[in-house]
C-alpha cells in the first residue's frame, strides 16, 4: 500500500491505528469527532471552489498561488498533520508544483494560534523519505504495536477493535 496522508498521520496518532489502516481493517467512523470534521469539509467546499482536490493518493483541502491548506478540527496532534502536510508538499512538488503548507484549526487548545506555516526544505524532505521507509517496513510486520490505552482511544475508530 502507498504510504497516504492518513497513513502518516496515524503513525504519529497511534502506531496500531496506521498498522490496522494499512492492512484494510477500516472500521466506520460515525464518532462525533469524525462527523465534525466532515462538515467543515463540507462548508469549506461550498465556499470554495478551490477546495477538495484529489491529487495521486491524497486528498488536499485547499490550494491558493502560495499555500497548500490543511484544515482540522482541532490541534491535538500538531506533529501527526505537520508530518501528513509535508507529504502532500512533497507529492505537489513531484508534479511540479511548489507550495508553502499552512495548517488551519478550527479550535485551538494546545497551541498559541489557529494557524501553522510551514516549508519543505531539503532536511525535511529527507527526513520525510526516511520517516516513509519507517512506515513501509512497520506495515509490513506481521502484528501491529500493542493497545495503548490512552485517553485518545476514546474517539479512535478502531477502540471496539482494540478493546472489546
Ligand atoms: S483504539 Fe487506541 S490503540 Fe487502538 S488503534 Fe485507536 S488509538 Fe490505537
Amino acid at each position: 500500500m502507498k504510504i497516504n496522508g492518513t497513513l502518516i498521520n496515524y503513525y504519529f496518532h497511534c502506531k496500531r491505528q496506521c498498522w490496522l489502516c494499512a492492512n484494510r481493517l477500516n472500521m466506520e467512523d460515525e464518532s462525533e469527532e469524525v462527523r465534525i470534521g466532515r462538515v467543515i469539509h463540507e462548508n469549506m467546499a461550498m465556499d470554495n471552489e478551490n477546495s477538495e482536490l484529489n491529487v495521486e493518493n491524497i486528498k488536499i483541502d485547499k490550494i491558493t498561488k502560495e499555500y497548500l491548506v490543511e484544515v482540522k478540527k482541532s490541534d491535538a496532534d500538531v506533529q501527526a498533520v505537520k508530518w501528513q502536510v509535508l507529504l502532500y508538499l512533497k507529492i505537489l512538488k513531484e508534479k511540479g508544483v511548489e507550495r508553502k503548507g499552512k495548517i488551519e484549526f478550527v479550535e485551538k487548545n494546545k497551541q498559541n494560534s489557529k494557524t501553522i506555516y510551514l516549508e519543505l526544505t531539503q532536511e525535511l524532505e529527507k527526513e520525510l523519505e526516511l520517516l516513509m521507509e519507517e512506515i513501509e517496513d512497520y506495515i509490513h510486520k506481521k502484528n501491529p504495536s500493542e493497545v495503548l490505552n490512552d485517553k485518545k482511544c476514546n474517539k479512535c475508530s478502531y477502540y471496539s477493535y482494540c478493546y472489546i
